[in-house]
């Protein structure tokens, strides 16, 4: 049996993977032992490879829209198609009449491969690109840039003292629970803050369950003892930090029986948890994937968290917050070009940039009303790629709104998704056993200086991976002096050229190689990339933008008394369950068996008040909308609170869902804190 090793791409992790092939076919995969995200430990999406490349259901040819159904077309067809009606559009409306949304991995993984799509646009001509950040982990990352000036991550492994908040990674990131049990094997205590009892905070030294949304109020109470109580580095708030004395008199206002009221927390709990992060060093803080972010606090949530773990000394320190050396690469995009902002960056500037610090796309969530409103200028034609927003982004009623009004909607997946079947032209993508590409993100996801080539492990020839696409688009479209490589592998030598690697020299070390370092102490000598070379609690540039410089709690503007006597329950959607990706994989048969169907999570409590059963199927409904859905009782949430998974066609939780009000700084929106009611159906 031949054996390949390669990075799953199953979810973003990028574990390292053994792929056994006979006569050419896969026929099993294993964890690669020695890759050090994973140590050999595949989870069930990655263990259901096999199944998910061979499955039945893969898209296997292009398709057209013809009299409301879809014929099947070649590539050719479907080229010629493409490039005629995107010449027309820029023709006829110009080039930012075209908008690109690319979603999670599954199609798109890596940098170099993001930056080859986008160089297209570049050479098109519009700046209306989109990606799953508008929805995912980009208002942490411009709140660590804005007080840290960059985007560190915590070094579990190390910690002596761990902060779960909103985070579960036996659900949501497989390969941290070895790194976060191994800490706790070495004597690191631990915190949860989970409004969920989740399988960590079941084991944890102490587990806070905030009511959802009081993540900032929590935040400023936990500063509030650390300051009051002199728990925090003196040495590094007086050398490194701007703005303490602020913060000071702002948490003074924040005092644990006032955060109890707002948070529902026993204030004794809040002063166990300063006291233990602040008297045990080094200690981080884990934020989960977007459990902080899709609040309409989103921005300001994660503020807090970097100041936390600034004034107690955890920055560029084993055990703390953690950076890598970058991996440099020749820039593929065409910055020049970018002549003109995407959408939503007016409300959203610095979505669009920090300081210079390009991030370079649109804000989607602005997207739906634009194509409706056809303001301020009309978006003609869209390319969705990896991306299913029928079912991912908030108001899907409006959405599929919206993708109807396109003239021209290109989609390419894996499978027909609710989206594709929205379009004109339905492209099949290669899965990542089919494709080249570089894996050059464990260093900024993982705090691991590690660099590897997902590599082509077999060929389905009808399903193309999607940089082929651009490419053949490219050409066809006249722009072939502008993709001057003859293929992805030689596009990837010309990234990697600065580093010294080849995919030659990848290829060789077959499970990747060590490359960089971590920047221990990096501020000691280079001070923090800020305007003032400090950590910023103060933020000029929020204030400056009419933000609030300091971290702040605030309300969900959804929680008004008059509503609340109509949807008095709170509502959390979108909680990671471990054999799914967002909508993904539905169609694995061994995954699907693991779990069937969807279900709202309800304690005992509020099942009872509702005479709702286990198993029972119940309406979920919110000011925008209603599902049914079945209900699962368990302690494991709070009282009063619902728990509702997305992804699920058959209970489309984000019928329930609206993009406004969002996040005023990010414009993320809110899902992890509206509000419903509920009754037995
Ligand atoms: Fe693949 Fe699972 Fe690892 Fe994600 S956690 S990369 S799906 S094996």
């Amino acid at each position: 049996m031949e054996v390949i090793q390669t990075a799953c791409e199953l979810c973003p992790w990028g574990c390292g993977m053994d792929v056994y092939l006979e006569e050419g076919k896969v026929v099993k995969v294993k964890g690669t032992i020695d890759h050090p995200l994973n140590r050999g430990a595949l989870c069930p999406k990655g263990m259901a490879v096999p199944e998910f490349v061979y499955s039945k259901d893969r898209l296997r040819t292009p398709l057209k829209r013809k009299n409301g159904d879809f014929v099947p077309i070649s590539w050719d067809e479907a080229l010629d198609e493409v490039s005629e009606k995107l010449q027309s559009i820029r023709d006829n409306f110009g080039p930012k009449s075209l908008a690109v949304a690319i979603g999670m991995p599954i199609l798109l993984g890596g940098n170099s491969t993001v930056s080859l799509l986008r160089r297209f646009c570049d050479v098109y001509g519009t700046p209306n690109c989109f990606s799953v950040e508008s929805i995912c982990y980009r208002p942490r990352i411009i709140a660590y840039i804005l007080t840290l000036g960059k985007f560190p991550v915590a070094d579990v492994e190390h910690s002596k003292c761990i902060i779960l908040w909103g985070h579960n990674p036996q659900a949501s990131n497989p390969p941290l629970v070895r790194r976060i049990t191994s800490a706790q094997k070495n004597g690191a205590k631990l915190i949860v803050i989970d409004p969920r009892a989740t399988a960590f905070a079941k084991k944890a030294d102490l587990h806070l369950r905030p009511k959802p949304g009081s993540d900032g109020a929590l935040s400023l109470g936990l500063l509030n003892i650390l300051i009051s109580e002199d728990l925090y580095d003196k040495d590094f708030v007086e050398h490194w930090t701007k703005g303490f004395d602020q913060l000071k008199e702002h948490v003074r206002d924040y005092s644990p029986e006032k955060v109890e009221k707002i948070a529902c927390i026993p204030a004794e709990d809040i002063r166990k948890a300063a006291r233990m992060f602040g008297s045990i060093k080094p200690a981080c803080i884990a934020q989960g994937i977007n459990a902080l972010d899709q609040h309409t606090n989103g921005l300001q949530n994660s503020r807090a968290i970097a100041i936390l773990q600034a004034i107690t000394g955890n920055i560029d320190n084993p055990g703390g917050f953690i950076t890598t050396s970058r991996v440099h690469l020749n820039p593929i995009r065409f910055p020049e070009k970018l002549t003109e902002d995407p959408i939503g960056i007016d409300q959203f500037p610095l979505f669009y940039e920090v300081w210079g610090k390009l991030f370079g796309e649109g804000q989607a969530m602005v997207l739906p009303d634009v194509l409706l409103q056809n303001h301020p200028y009309p978006i003609k034609g869209m390319i969705i790629s990896a991306s299913n927003p029928l079912l991912t982004w908030p108001n899907s009623r409006k959405v599929e709104a919206a993708l109807k009004q396109t003239d021209f909607l290109v989609v390419m997946d894996i499978f027909m998704t609710e989206t594709a079947r929205l379009a004109h032209i339905v492209l099949p993508a290669a899965t990542f056993l089919e494709r080249t590409e570089l894996c050059d993100y464990y260093g900024t996801i993982h705090g691991i200086p590690y660099v590897t080539l997902r590599k082509k492990v077999i060929d389905v020839p009808e399903a193309w991976p999607d940089l082929k696409f651009w490419f053949e688009l490219a050409k066809r479209m006249g722009y072939g002096e502008h993709f001057p490589w003859k293929d992805v592998e030689e596009a990837i030598d010309y990234a990697l050229k600065p580093t010294g690697l080849t995919v030659e020299k990848l290829m060789e070390h077959s499970q990747g190689i060590p490359f960089g370092t971590i920047r221990y102490d990096q501020y000691k000598e280079k001070g923090f990339a800020t305007p003032s070379g400090k950590v910023e609690i103060y933020s000029e540039t929020l204030k400056a933008l009419g933000h609030d410089p300091l971290p702040i709690h605030r309300e969900s503007p959804l929680f008004q008394p008059e509503l609340a006597k109509d949807y008095p329950l709170h509502l959390t959607t979108g909680a990671r369950t471990l054999e799914y990706l967002h909508s993904e994989l539905r169609h694995i048969p061994k995954l699907k068996k693991r779990q069937p169907e969807p279900f709202a999570e309800l304690h005992p409590e509020t099942a009872s008040e509702y005479e709702i059963e286990h198993g029972d199927r119940m309406e979920v409904e919110t000011v925008i909308d209603s599902i049914k859905i079945k209900a699962h009782i368990t302690e494991d949430i709070l009282p009063g609170v619902v728990n509702l998974p997305h992804g699920w066609a058959e209970a489309n939780v984000n019928l329930l869902t609206t993009c406004r009000p969002g996040d005023p700084i990010s414009g993320a929106p809110l899902l992890k804190s509206s509000f419903c009611r509920i009754r037995k159906c």
